[in-house]
Formats: structure tokens, C-alpha cells, sequence
């Protein structure tokens, strides 16, 4: 825009709505560097003062002058004292009525708000009244301007810069810690801290302890009035002083099954927390050591929010080796046993979905690879195997069979009935993309 036509719309602007320095200067946001709103209004309003107020004109134009007095542009207040004319009543800015000399007031309130709360990094976000937005939006359009900052815009970047410069804190529009909600309306900062995800590993150590809460019927199976979640979240709530915590965890093992060797990756989501920096080797030997043997938990550390979904996808691929013990319908020689290993290395399974979850879970049929079984006899039908396949194989049916469900299986490669006396996970691949996203 040529300067002539900024000059003609500024005058149009003053003459028409009574603007603040800053609600005029944002209008021509684009122009000018290093420039505040606030010195682009009083610099544009100084050059109308100097046009209106010419010495070497005939007729000084009092309408221009009186205009700008009330938009409390005080050196033309001046100037009508001086020519004798009554000023008029300073009106409050038509757009934001005051609200942008306000802004350090909101600045104090937001620091008050946040100081309570742990945070390194914030971000500021602004509820603004509709009918300002819309008085906003009636202002570009008759003034035929198509590219103005905006008032929310204006006001989230100064509160953020005030707020840098009274507590210290830096500004981030990428994850900050917490977010400060500014409601212009309800005149109230609102302090949405972000969650904190902490990566780890647990091995449950015993059989009939849910991952989540039980929600269904009273289950024989249940053996602990507790969860493998709550074990884990509890201590962490209490720590960081939060509201509440979530695990997400790579995959789930059955409720007969423990998980043990390096254990099952997981990421707890720490949420609303008040106290960010928690000391993790700490919050490892609380959680341990209240867990009192169902459950451990190791190898913590911080970690990205992006992280969550990739381990969920990842259970589905990783490799995991489990050792079962099985008892077998008839007696087995070596030569089946050596028949079974090598018919299971490298294989792929068609399964379909077991009938034990039918109900809860679509049917159909997943292709998964059984990587390596090794066998062990530890009486003539009694057998341990080593099952090393890849993630999302229903391993019990692998073993059973599911009446012809899943093909091939054990029951099927020895030909006889085969019974699952006890699972155990004994090690899952780390996820490497876990190290992508540790903070
Ligand atoms: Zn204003």
C-alpha cells in the first residue's frame, strides 16, 4: 500500500471510529519494521495533526483536530486549546473500549495464575467477546483492508511478551508447558497445564492382576483388588501433584499371563500436573516399592506426546518371546519334539479371531509369523516351549489350536489335545523409536 493511500485510510479511520493508537496502527500491521502497534497509530495520527494544523493553510480543520482529540491523541487536544475550541468528551476506543491499555493488568493476573504451576514454557490463549470480533470485522471491511493484524492476535503476543518479562518464562507456540486462557469477557486467566508422558517398563510378577481397572462381572481370575494402571499412576499423581494419570502400554498380556525379562513398554500421561521436573529414579523406587511385588517398573524417562500412538501400533508388530507349559493328551517322542521346532520356524499363522473373545472383537482372520519355538521336556507330557513371534498373536490358541481356529498349531503339529498350564511374556522388543522422542 503506497503511503498516500495509508494516509487517506487513517484519516478516514480517525473522522469515522474513534481508535486508539493501537486499534489504528494495527490496521496497517504490514507496514513500517520494528514498530508497535501503539507508535504506528501516534506516528500516523502525528502526520494527520501536522495536515489538519498548518500554519501555511487558510482554514485550520478543527473537524480533524477535534476527531483525533477524542480518540485521546493529546497534542491536538493541545492544539484546540490553543485556537480556542472547545474539545469534545474523549470517547473510549470504538474497537477494543479500552481494552488494550489494559493489557499489563491481564499480564499480572496470568502470572498470578501460573504461580502455582511448574512451567518453563507457556502460551497464551484469549477468549475475546463476539461482539468485538464482529465490530473488528465491520471496521477492515468498510475501510476496504484485507490484511490487518487482528485484536486476539495483538493481545496473546503482548500479554506473552509482558509475561516473558515479569516471570521470566519463555513463549512457545510449539508444546509448551502450560497454557494461560485469558477471558477478556469474564475477566479470568484459566492455566491449562499439558501433560507430562513418562516413558518405562514393567514386568508383572504375578498372575490375576488386570493392566486397567476391572470394569466387568466379579471375575474368579481377578486376584488382586488392584490394577496394573492404578499400581503404576497412583504414586505419580501424588508426586507431580496431578489429576490424574493414564498408561498406555505396548499391547496387554491376559490376566493368567505375567510379564517378566525387561518387561512391556508403556508411557504414562501425567495429567494437569502441577510439578513437571520429577525426579524419575525417585518415582521408580515409590512406585516399586509400593506396588509390593505384583508390579516393577524401570528404565523411566521423558518423553514426547507423539510417542503414544506409535507404541500402540508398535504392539502390534513387535517381536515378543513367551515361555508356556504345556500338558500334552499323549506322550511325546524326541522326534516330534525335533518335528515341532522345525515346523515353526518361520512360519505364519492364519488366525482366526478365538472364540474366547468373539464377543468383544470382530471376527476375522490375522496372518502373524511364529519366529522360532523351542522345545523342552520336562516330563513325557509335560512340556516347556519358547515362543518367539511377532506382536499380536494370540499365543494360547497358537498353542491349543481353537478347534481348528488357528492353523497351524501345536495341538495340530504333535496331533493331540494340548493344554496352556501357565504363560509367562519373557521379553518384547524395545521399541527404537522410543529414543526419537526422548525430551
Ligand atoms: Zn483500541
Amino acid at each position: 500500500m503506497r503511503i498516500e493511500d495509508t494516509i487517506k485510510i487513517a484519516k478516514r479511520a480517525v473522522l469515522e471510529y474513534k481508535l486508539c493508537d493501537s486499534c489504528l496502527g494495527r490496521l496497517f500491521g504490514m507496514l513500517g519494521y520494528n514498530l508497535s502497534n501503539a507508535e504506528r497509530g501516534w506516528t500516523l495520527k502525528a502526520l494527520l495533526l501536522m495536515e489538519a494544523y498548518n500554519n501555511l493553510r487558510v482554514e485550520t480543520d478543527t473537524i480533524m483536530l477535534t476527531a483525533l482529540a477524542a480518540s485521546g491523541f493529546k497534542p491536538a487536544e493541545a492544539a484546540l486549546k490553543k485556537l480556542g475550541v472547545a474539545k469534545t468528551e474523549e470517547a473510549s476506543c470504538y474497537l477494543c473500549e479500552g481494552l488494550v491499555s489494559r493489557l499489563n493488568e491481564l499480564s499480572m493476573m496470568c502470572v498470578k495464575a501460573g504461580e502455582e504451576y511448574e512451567y518453563e514454557t507457556f502460551q497464551v490463549g484469549c477468549n475475546i467477546p463476539k461482539s468485538l470480533l464482529e465490530r473488528e470485522e465491520k471496521l477492515w471491511l468498510n475501510l476496504g483492508l484485507t490484511s490487518s493484524e487482528s485484536i486476539k492476535s495483538e493481545i496473546t503476543r503482548e500479554i506473552g511478551k509482558r509475561i516473558e518479562g515479569l516471570a521470566g518464562k519463555k513463549y512457545s507456540l510449539k508444546d509448551p508447558d502450560i497454557i494461560l486462557l485469558v477471558d477478556v469477557e469474564k475477566w479470568r486467566v484459566t492455566v491449562i497445564p499439558r501433560p507430562v508422558y513418562i516413558y518405562g517398563r514393567y514386568r508383572k510378577l504375578v498372575r490375576g492382576l488386570p493392566q486397567s481397572p476391572w470394569l466387568y462381572q466379579p471375575d474368579s481370575r481377578v486376584l488382586y483388588p488392584t490394577s496394573i494402571e492404578e499400581l503404576i499412576t497412583k504414586p505419580l499423581v501424588r508426586i507431580a501433584d496431578a489429576k490424574e494419570a493414564k498408561l498406555h502400554a505396548a499391547g496387554r498380556e491376559d490376566l493368567d499371563v505375567r510379564t517378566l525379562g525387561s518387561g512391556r513398554p508403556f508411557v504414562v500421561e501425567i495429567r494437569n500436573p502441577k510439578i513437571r521436573r520429577i525426579n524419575l529414579e525417585e518415582v521408580r523406587r515409590v512406585v516399586n516399592e509400593e506396588a509390593k511385588g505384583l508390579v516393577e517398573i524401570e528404565d523411566l524417562k521423558y518423553v514426547d506426546r507423539r510417542v503414544v500412538p506409535k507404541l500402540k501400533a508398535y504392539a502390534e508388530i513387535a517381536r515378543k518371546t513367551y515361555v508356556a507349559r504345556v500338558k500334552l493328551g499323549r506322550e511325546v517322542s524326541e522326534n516330534d519334539l525335533r518335528g515341532l521346532e522345525k515346523a515353526f520356524r518361520g512360519a505364519i499363522i492364519q488366525q482366526r479371531t478365538p472364540s474366547r473373545v468373539l464377543g468383544r472383537r470382530i471376527d476375522k482372520v490375522r496372518r502373524k509369523v511364529v519366529h522360532e519355538v523351542k522345545v523342552k521336556a520336562l516330563e513325557p507330557r509335560l512340556l516347556e516351549l519358547e515362543i518367539t513371534c511377532q506382536g499380536g498373536l494370540y499365543v494360547k490358541e497358537f498353542i491349543h489350536g481353537d478347534n481348528g481356529r488357528t492353523r497351524p498349531s501345536v495341538a495340530e503339529i504333535l496331533d493331540t489335545s494340548v493344554e496352556v498350564e501357565s504363560l509367562d511374556v519373557v521379553w518384547i522388543e524395545e521399541p527404537a523409536i522410543v529414543r526419537s522422542f526422548i525430551r
